[in-house]
């Protein structure tokens, strides 16, 4: 199995609203409507846009998700995430992936705007995944100038950084700090 493979395999097996969220949280600029519109169609809903959307609404719904990924606590992250998955006007629904498989999802099709289908979306997800792990397995990446948000599926060391380009540049500036301390 080439590498590729069984990265997307592994993918695979994340709760499918995870991703969107991610890509949600991180999105730029997230007063842009047709940012939105490329992400959720990216993502396989090309009637994202089609429900009514509010800038400032988003910016909530946003900020709530993304107060989550700063908890670390398991028992204040499910208080956040009950009180979102409270909120949602939307129910869950059975829903058949493409590869067959069963998966109890929330049903968006009615969600009155783009900023609830996103809070409905991403608690529902969250809250699989606290759930799974039975930790929060997440973050917001530590390096300088960073603010992105992540996943952690690691089983081992808990993740600082959102990619491997944050986490190489903050080695390679620690390393040149030590040097530069240890010349003077
Ligand atoms: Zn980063």
């Amino acid at each position: 199995m080439s590498s590729s493979e069984s990265i997307h395999s592994a993918e695979n097996l994340r709760p499918r609203g995870l991703r969107f969220l991610v890509d949600a949280i991180n999105l730029e600029p997230q007063e842009s409507p047709g940012a939105w519109q490329k992400l959720a169609a990216s993502h396989g809903d090309t009637l994202f846009l089609a429900r009514k959307f509010s800038s400032d609404k988003m910016a909530h719904a946003v900020g709530s998700l993304r107060a989550i990924f700063a908890s670390h606590d398991d028992k204040i992250a499910a208080l956040q995430i009950n009180e979102l998955l409270n909120t949602a006007t939307t129910h869950s629904k059975l829903h058949q992936l493409p590869d067959g498989r069963w998966a109890l999802r929330p049903d968006i099709a009615d969600a009155a705007s783009a900023a609830e289908a996103l809070t409905a979306l991403g608690a529902f997800a969250l809250a699989e995944w606290l759930a799974e792990r039975g930790r929060c397995s997440w973050g917001i990446c530590e390096a300088t100038n960073c603010e992105r948000v992540f996943i952690d599926e690691g089983r081992r060391q808990a993740q600082k950084f959102c990619s491997t380009t944050c986490s190489s540049r903050t080695r390679v500036s620690a390393l040149r700090q030590r040097r530069t301390a240890a010349e003077a």
